[in-house]
């Protein structure tokens, strides 16, 4: 599982093919887009019931008035009644001057019974007409003799202007008690919404990132807020999937390490036993395989650097060739399975009377060299001898069978004109046919 934290505020969670995006901000602009519409949605309906509230009000302070015009209209239709039918356009005129002194009319008239306006008046002009004019009529009578004679109507005028001055107070009141209980419901709502769901976003986003820049999977998600709610549902499971992720790490680091641990082992046991087959392959290509001394190329190769050492240090150096007598005879008479005994004894037996620094190697089927730094003619005529008498003074014991052989031997030393170790194999080889002439089981010098 690979968690990619993007900048621009989403979450890929990789489950092999499988992926998860939480896109936390945009989710955290969905919140806030959330927020807003259900603000102006509350807004709208706090503006309409203010508003209802306003038309109530208004509608309520209009009928008020009319029922104050009402009374009024039964206080002066009296009077008025009177000063028509005495004719006293005088006092008519004082009364209707009265009526429109009072703050809630705004207009009289008075008709005859034919509707024809004997008086007419308004307080307000034309040009500044109010936008809503309403009226209450009453008929004028005047009684004679217990009949009532119809004078005409008197109408009162009131307009919206007197209703709103009224109301203006009422009014600036709602819009207070509105506009408090917007904003307060607002700022509960912005707390609420940081409260419960910002806030928990933007605190469960940061600790995503540090699980994300941690590089460990031991890191957890610890929210503050401990309700059960939706995000610790999401922090629970997430938590659950970063447990599984770390056993799941844990189990292929295990894995690794053992697979690493067997591959370290079986490199090693490949490696000794290439270095046993390289040693076996370079006995093989430097040692005879019988004997276990240098083979003819090898022995011939290593004794000319250190002919070459000698010529250069001015020391002095000896080359032995050595052939088994009647060897032919050995192998007719015992078989060759003896004969192969008799060149291996030949050859330990003469190992013990060498020094660590000379040089032996089979050169021939039974024939031997040895190299001898340091050695002039007569020491390697000592050691000549010593071969000579202890091979003849040894038996091979094999198979019920007690076998006894002698060694032929030419000797030559290093001599300042030589070049090669060639050289000195060919002149030993020549002595070493003397020692032959000589009846064998002979050191020629
Ligand atoms: P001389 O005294 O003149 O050297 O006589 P010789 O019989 O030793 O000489 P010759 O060269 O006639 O014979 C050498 C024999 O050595 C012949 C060959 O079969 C035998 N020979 C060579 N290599 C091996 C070997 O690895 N094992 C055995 N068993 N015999 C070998
Ligand atoms: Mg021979
Ligand atoms: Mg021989």
């Amino acid at each position: 599982m690979i968690f990619d934290f993007h900048r621009h505020g989403s979450l890929r969670i990789w489950c092999g093919q499988a992926s998860i995006i939480l896109e936390f901000h945009k989710n955290l602009r969905r919140a806030q887009k959330m927020m807003r519409v259900i603000f102006v949605i509350y807004f709208g309906v706090a503006c309409l019931i203010t508003g209802v509230q306003f038309l109530t009000e208004y509608f309520k302070t209009q009928d008020s008035i009319l029922t104050e015009l009402k009374q009024l209209e039964e206080t002066v239709k009296g009077p008025i009644s009177t000063s028509l039918w005495q004719f006293d356009n005088k006092q008519l005129d004082v009364l209707i001057d009265g009526l429109v002194t009072m703050p809630i009319i705004e207009g009289v008239d008075i008709r005859d019974n034919q509707g024809n306006i004997i008086v007419s008046t308004r307080i307000y002009g034309l040009d500044s007409e109010p936008f809503s004019i309403f009226e209450t009529k009453e008929d004028l009578v005047w009684t004679l003799n217990g009949e009532n004679i119809a004078l005409g109507t008197m109408v009162l005028y009131s307009s919206s202007k007197v209703v709103l001055d009224r109301v203006w107070f009422g009014f600036v009141l709602i819009a207070i008690t509105a506009t408090i209980k917007l904003s307060v419901l607002f700022w509960l709502f912005v707390w609420a919404f940081n409260r419960y769901l910002a806030l928990p976003l933007k605190e469960l986003m940061s600790q995503v990132g540090e699980v994300q820049l941690s590089h460990t999977l031991s890191n957890r998600i610890t929210l503050s807020n401990f309700d059960d709610n939706e995000l610790n549902q999401l922090q629970e499971h997430m938590n659950a999937m970063l447990t599984r992720m770390e056993e799941d790490r844990q189990r292929l680091l295990n894995q690794e390490k053992s697979k690493r641990e067997w591959l370290e082992k079986a490199v090693t046991e490949r490696t000794a036993e290439l270095q046993i087959l390289n040693e076996q392959l370079k006995d093989v290509a430097t040692k005879d395989s019988l004997t276990g001394v240098l083979n003819r190329g090898n022995f011939f190769e290593t004794a000319q650097h250190l002919f070459l050492l000698s010529q250069r240090q001015h020391s002095p150096a000896s080359f032995i060739l050595m052939d088994l007598d009647y060897f032919k005879l050995i192998n007719d008479k015992y078989g060759h399975f003896i004969g192969d005994h008799v060149l291996i004894h030949f050859t330990q037996t003469i190992q013990g009377l060498l020094r660590k620094s000379d040089l032996i190697g089979r050169v021939g089927g039974e024939e031997f060299a040895l190299f001898l730094p340091d050695a002039g003619i007569d020491e390697a005529y000592e050691i000549a001898s010593k071969i000579r008498q202890a091979i003849k003074a040894s038996t091979v014991e094999i198979d019920d069978q007690t076998v006894t052989y002698t060694v032929s031997q030419g000797i030559e030393s290093v001599g300042p004109d030589d070049h090669s170790i060639v050289q000195l194999y060919k002149r030993a080889d020549v002595k070493l046919y003397q020692a032959k002439d000589k009846g064998r089981d002979f050191v020629e010098i």
